[in-house]
């Protein structure tokens, strides 16, 4: 596996789309989420898929508990078409989000349990303030 002093993270416009979409900008509004998926070309992964929330999933104003088997099925249909999964998004009701703790110790088990493709994993916080603001990327390895 390479290892990458820099990675150049790229989102599509249906990326972002998906991530407007799901704004937690009600005060009733619960926090959702997803998987994203890029193409990778070496230092440059462009994410060019976002999952959305599921039926399955569960959900609360501060909480987001995806369901990991249809995850599991997502990871397989992307890979099929050429896009490696690179990591998890959810919002927050934050106008700026930052990670909580158990956020970044969640993804950093993911890693930690997973087969992956990539050298990490990005976890992407959507928040109220319009983007690039609103939206906090972190790499975890
Ligand atoms: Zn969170």
């Amino acid at each position: 596996m390479a290892r990458f002093d820099r990675v150049t993270v790229q989102f599509s416009p249906d990326v972002l789309r998906v991530f407007d979409a799901h704004r937690q900008t009600g005060w009733f509004s619960k926090e959702a989420g997803g998987q994203m998926f890029a193409d990778i070309n070496a230092d440059l992964w462009h994410v060019l898929a976002a999952t959305g929330p599921r039926a399955a999933d569960r959900r609360g104003r501060f909480h987001f508990w995806p369901d990991r088997k249809a995850e599991q099925k997502e990871i397989h249909r992307h890979f099929a078409k050429g896009l490696q999964y690179v990591g998890d998004w959810h919002t927050h009701p934050q106008k700026i989000p930052v990670p909580s703790q158990n956020d970044i110790a969640s993804i950093e088990n993911v890693v930690r349990e997973s087969t992956l493709y990539t050298p990490g994993l990005l976890l992407c916080i959507v928040g109220l303030a319009p983007f690039p603001e609103g939206l906090h990327l972190s790499f975890h390895a």
